[in-house]
């Protein structure tokens, strides 16, 4: 326990909404973990990170996050990919399987795992490939990917196609002790939309994906369960009211998360922001949009996740119809809930940022999330009322795929310590990767 290593956060406002506290303090961090929180009076020589009038909370964690490595390195890196998550204060994310290879084999994940060793600026979780090679008929061996580290399964982009795969699937989850992460899409009612069936498709003259495909694959879930409790089942970024009332309806049933931009925007942002605002499941209506934030407000929704997606810009750039579903969302989120939920008066700042820190390390059962002694001194420290405007051409992330361009957003991430160690500065990425036990 050398003096050298410990740092105390000094004055700011603490918010850790998985215990409750929020009060003006200080804390203490020591070789790597949190050491104390209260007044410190410590005489010995600590380094001191000043976070008067600032928010200290726990590092945020993105359970739906597309690294894109292996596989598509010229859209996002592991490097790249997690080196945003930290600029946007995230210090835990995870992984979901669409690469090329995908971790659907022990060896696959353990080639993964090597790399974010190697290159990961953050913690990473990996989410194993419900099929084999994203085949959609196979499903994977889930305990040996379990084994392997994987920290949840997911059929994210390469949805199951049967009632008795999805049974299935959700049985093994039970049986191991894994939650599986849904993509809700039936797709005899999407399939050749690139947005939302509405008023602005018909306008736009664009082909749209009938409002209730997402609506449909949740009941076809709810049918696949049959077993006692609730089922292993997290629904990935819910997009509609009437996915909502039907997770409302249902008694012991999924989690779910939402992502920032369907609080943000409707589908009319397709009109201004053409393919930077297409990503599946589509932007939605005001009311939709209205019935998200409620569902968060009362818990029917517990997560919010980014769906970071990245893409080249010359994919984008071929317009509606023929560009790849996605948008970026690390380095916007915090800033994007704050202005949606907390600004618009609809939720306490603590309770916003349960949906980015408690909640989804309850999901996966994750030790981080805390602000605690004895917890990984993985921590976020930002200003809630400075204000900035969004330029993709500064993103750390090589996507530049976001509808948010332009706009000015409250929160500027200021630092971030991951296990004690500070790894953004007022802004600026550190100058060293931080070290590779940490994965
Ligand atoms: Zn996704």
């Amino acid at each position: 326990m050398s003096a050298d290593s410990a740092t105390v956060i000094r004055g700011g406002r603490i918010i850790c909404p998985g215990s409750g506290l929020d009060l003006q303090t200080d804390i203490l961090v020591r070789d790597g973990a949190i050491a104390a929180v209260g007044t410190n009076r410590a005489t010995e020589p600590l380094h001191v990170i000043d976070a008067t009038g600032k928010v200290v909370c726990p590092g945020l964690i993105d359970v739906h996050v597309h690294l894109r490595e292996p596989g598509a390195e010229q859209k996002e890196t592991i490097r790249t990919g997690t080196r945003a998550a930290v600029r946007g204060g995230f210090t835990t994310v995870c992984a979901m399987p669409n690469t090329s290879p995908a971790p659907d084999i022990p060896e696959n994940v353990a080639a993964i795992r090597e790399r974010v060793r190697r290159d990961a600026w953050c913690r990473v979780g990996l989410i194993g490939a419900a099929t084999v090679g994203n085949d959609r008929f196979h499903l994977s061996d889930f305990r040996a990917l379990r084994d392997a580290g994987c920290v949840a399964i997911s059929d994210d982009a390469f949805m199951l196609t049967t009632r008795e795969q999805r049974r299935e699937a959700l049985l093994r989850c039970a049986e191991l002790g894994l939650i599986f992460l849904a993509h809700a899409e039936a797709e005899e009612l999407s399939a050749g939309g690139v947005m939302h069936r509405g008023a602005v498709a018909e306008r736009l003259g664009l082909p749209g994906q009938h409002p209730e495909t997402e609506v449909r694959s949740l009941a076809e879930w709810r049918e696949a369960w049959d077993g006692p409790g609730r089922p292993p089942l997290h629904i990935a970024h819910l997009s509609t009211a009437a996915g909502v009332e039907l997770l409302r309806d249902w008694s012991d049933g999924p989690t779910a998360e939402t992502a920032p931009h369907y609080l943000a925007l409707t589908d009319e942002a397709v009109a201004t922001h053409g393919a930077n605002a297409k990503m599946n499941p589509p932007l939605r209506t005001e009311q939709d949009r209205q019935a998200l934030i409620d569902a968060l407000c009362d818990g029917t929704i517990a997560v919010i996740a980014t769906d970071h997606a990245p893409h080249t810009v010359q994919e984008k750039a071929a317009g509606m119809l023929a560009a790849p579903f996605g948008i970026v969302g690390l380095e916007t989120a915090l800033s994007v809930v704050l202005a949606e939920l907390v600004e618009s008066g609809r939720m306490k700042l603590s309770q916003a940022l349960a949906t980015m820190t408690a909640a989804p390390a309850a999901l996966l059962g994750l030790p981080q999330g805390l602000i605690e002694a004895g917890a990984p001194a993985d921590l976020l420290i930002f200003e809630p009322d400075s204000r900035w405007s969004v330029d993709a051409e500064e993103f750390v992330s090589l996507g530049r795929n976001t509808p948010f361009a332009g706009r000015e957003l409250p929160g500027f991430v200021s630092t971030v310590l991951l296990a004690g160690r500070v790894v953004l500065d007022r802004g600026r990425l550190a100058d060293t990767q931080p070290p590779a036990h940490l994965n």
